[in-house]
């Protein structure tokens, strides 16, 4: 597979080597080329402050996201070990979540359910969790990530009955938001936002079990039981925080929901986040779908999914721990969406 920033990374250590072999080069000759260096910089400088033929370009902001916060938050959440749906990991993980989203200000409610446990039937005690900013505003966007993990490390292939905590399969979604709190309090939005965490997304043992049961309780609830808000559009995002991240544009956030998909995507390339590629690959089954074909809420999935077996060897394994994630990509992504909810949310546009 190919992997456009490692090939843009030996580029540039291949034009350095050619720098080096020329330090033979007569001092005046440098002072020329150096020159010469600085003009074309200048003229490239005032294109992009005056602007182009296609009118002004501003420089996007600075990325307000702490790299390092996020990742301290990946390992918090990881070191409460497995989170599946009704486990004790998960309730302490509850408990840490509600705690800090309203420390930072969002209105927290937990939508509880039960469903029967996939391989003896007894109830397990569901709670999708969300956090409110602004909850008073009737127009809504909605953020969402699954926060329960794999029982089991299924794919491993030394332990595949081993400890799995989903540092990437469950906590960056988690510890995005947990550093997406410290900021949606500044945003200026003339809508909502709602995170929605939702549990259940793979209470499956082996073949045994559903996926996706708190975002089609969620979405059921939404469309059966319709509250005073309503949600413009969403972005869920599952498996961000890989180290060589890959975000394509996925074929089932292009079926339902392309003005969604094309501008978070856009927001990327205004902020040269690169890590998101503008072509379309995968085609993944998530919790987008039920938020897209029961709910009727246009949803994009932006996801990893180059972290699967064939490309990584972390995803459903026990290897899937912090070590292999990155603060930095979960800063990336979290910069895009906080532009995106600033800038560019498709508002008003029916799909
Ligand atoms: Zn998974």
């Amino acid at each position: 597979m190919s992997r456009p920033a490692e090939i843009s990374r030996a580029a540039q250590s291949t034009a350095g080597v050619t720098a080096a072999s020329a330090s033979g080069l007569s001092k005046l000759r440098w002072l020329l080329a150096a020159a010469v260096v600085a003009g074309v910089a200048i003229a490239a400088a005032a294109f992009l402050t005056f602007g182009s033929a296609e009118g002004p370009r501003e420089r996007p902001p600075a990325n307000p996201l702490d790299a390092s916060r996020a990742f301290g938050y990946l390992v918090e959440i990881c070191r409460l070990g497995p989170r599946p749906s009704g486990s004790e990991g998960m309730e302490k993980q509850q408990e840490v979540l509600v705690a800090h989203f309203e420390k930072h200000g969002a209105q927290v409610r937990l939508q509880e359910f039960d469903a029967a446990h996939p391989l003896n039937g007894q109830p397990v005690r569901m709670r999708n969790l969300i956090a409110s900013w602004h909850p008073e505003a009737e127009r809504r966007v909605l953020l969402c990530c699954h926060y329960d993990t794999r029982p089991w490390p299924d794919l491993d292939p030394v332990n595949p009955r081993g400890t799995f905590v989903g540092a990437n399969d469950g906590g960056s979604g988690v510890a995005l938001f947990m550093e997406l709190a410290h900021h949606l309090p500044k945003l200026k939005l003339p809508f909502g936002v709602d995170f929605v965490l939702f549990d259940g997304e793979e209470l499956v043992y082996g073949d045994r079990g559903e996926y996706f049961l708190g975002s089609k309780h969620f979405a059921n609830e939404y469309a059966l039981d319709p509250p005073k808000h309503r949600y413009v559009c969403g972005v869920l995002v599952d498996m961000v925080g890989d180290k060589q991240l890959n975000l394509y544009k996925e074929a089932n956030s292009l079926k339902y929901a392309p003005d969604v998909t094309n501008s978070v995507w856009r927001t990327a390339r205004r902020l040269d986040v690169d890590e998101f590629i503008g072509r379309r690959r995968h085609e993944i089954q998530d919790d987008h779908l039920p938020l897209n074909q029961i709910a009727r809420i246009p949803t994009c999935d932006v996801i990893d999914f180059d972290y699967g077996p064939q490309y990584s060897p972390h995803w459903h394994t026990t290897r899937d721990v912090p070590e292999n994630c990155s603060g930095e990509s979960l800063a990336k992504v979290g910069y895009v969406l906080l532009e995106w909810l600033a800038e560019d949310v498709p508002v008003g546009k029916s799909e």
